[in-house]
């Protein structure tokens, strides 16, 4: 007789869930923290006509050079870094995690936090170790600087602004993670268009430090595009470790694209940041609703029941995150993108109907 999944599959994997995205078709979506505004309408005939003269029958650059030279005068990465891309930054966390996999070692995060640094320990036979954030959803310091000292974890990851709480940590406190963990450390810079704060000024300061991003919060979630910036010496492991053509032709060129015209994408950022702290004010306001600071595109709210408020908000076609059950701290807990002005006066009317 064959074996099945339940004999064959490794236990971690047969316990794990998939990643879970909801339907959408019709929402109004503010579950994922994408840009709500669609690229402007005179980039779009340009766009096309770049895309079109693309070699489809050929591989790939492999290593996208003249995307990651663009990107490095772009994000004034300092000299002597080198650059890595991904199949977005979730194939960089994997890439970084698969490298420094040796059964056994930690890999360290503040919890609760972006789900994927947890999933890749698991999936790779680390050991994840979550270190929680202190009940008002500030990072613990003292506390993680304790845990990185006893467990010597061979990897951290830091979200900088976290996900899902919004919460930008001190760059001192970064800093004391940085100087005292003998390991990598990876600075998760994904909302870096909204913070405006980074670490990547300072990267040829720390031998262990890894600077991570995304152009998925800028407008271009669908063309699946992170880039991490590290010590050449790093950057060589990554890739070996990296799949051969992880950045398909399209992404390369629509991403090359971006860049020449990242004054209009850093624009509609701006416009939802305009947005953040009056939308917040506003549910504020609402029977019962508390609002946790954000540095982010997003708000991380508290509600009275977040599983009614959810499914209310469903039905009237709203989509947000429900974060109730997913760690203690974020009880009664939905996270909110923060969307176009009309897109959050949806919102409002549709949860204080609910409420
Ligand atoms: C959204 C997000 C990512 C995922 O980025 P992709 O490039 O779309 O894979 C990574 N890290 C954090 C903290 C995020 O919130």
């Amino acid at each position: 007789m064959a074996r099945g999944p339940a004999e064959l599959v490794r236990p971690e994997i047969l316990a794990a869930r998939a990643y879970h995205v909801a339907e959408a078709e019709g929402m109004v979506k503010l579950d994922a923290m994408e840009n709500p505004y669609a690229l402007p309408e005179d980039l779009r005939a340009r766009l096309a006509e770049r895309l079109a003269r693309i070699e489809l029958n050929r591989y790939p650059e492999p290593t996208g050079r003249l995307l990651r030279q663009r990107l490095a005068e772009k994000m004034a990465v300092p000299g002597g870094m080198e650059l890595l891309l991904g199949n977005g930054s979730d194939d960089l966390i994997q890439i970084v995690t698969l490298t420094l996999a040796r059964p056994g070692a930690a890999v360290l995060f503040p919890e609760p936090t972006f789900a994927m640094y947890r999933a890749n320990a698991v999936l790779s036979g680390m050991r994840p170790v979550g270190v929680p954030l202190r009940d008002d959803l500030g990072f613990d310091a003292r506390a993680f600087v304790e845990r990185v000292r006893a467990e010597q974890p061979a990897l951290v990851y830091l979200a900088y602004p976290n996900n899902p709480t919004g919460v930008l940590y001190d760059e001192a406190a970064v800093l004391e993670v940085l100087r005292a963990a003998d390991g990598l450390v990876v600075l998760d810079e994904a909302y870096h268009a909204f913070a405006k704060r980074s670490l990547m000024p300072r990267l040829a300061e720390f031998p262990n430090l890894v600077v991570m991003r995304t152009v998925s919060k800028l407008g271009f979630a669908g063309i699946r595009l992170g880039y991490l910036a590290a010590r050449p010496e790093w950057v060589s492991e990554f890739n070996k470790v990296r799949q051969a053509y992880n950045v398909n032709a399209l992404t390369q060129a629509v991403g090359l694209f971006a860049l020449e015209h990242l004054e209009r994408f850093e624009e509609q950022a701006e416009r939802v940041l305009a947005e953040r702290a009056p939308l917040g004010a506003a549910l504020a306001r609402l029977p019962g609703v508390t609002v946790f600071p954000s540095e982010a595109n997003f708000l991380l709210v508290r509600v009275p029941d977040a599983g009614r408020a959810y499914e209310g908000l469903r039905r009237q076609g709203v989509l947000v995150r429900n974060f109730h059950g997913a760690h203690p701290l974020l009880e009664r807990c939905l996270r909110i993108t923060v969307g176009t002005p009309e897109e959050n006066r949806i919102l409002l009317r549709a949860l204080e109907e609910v409420l």
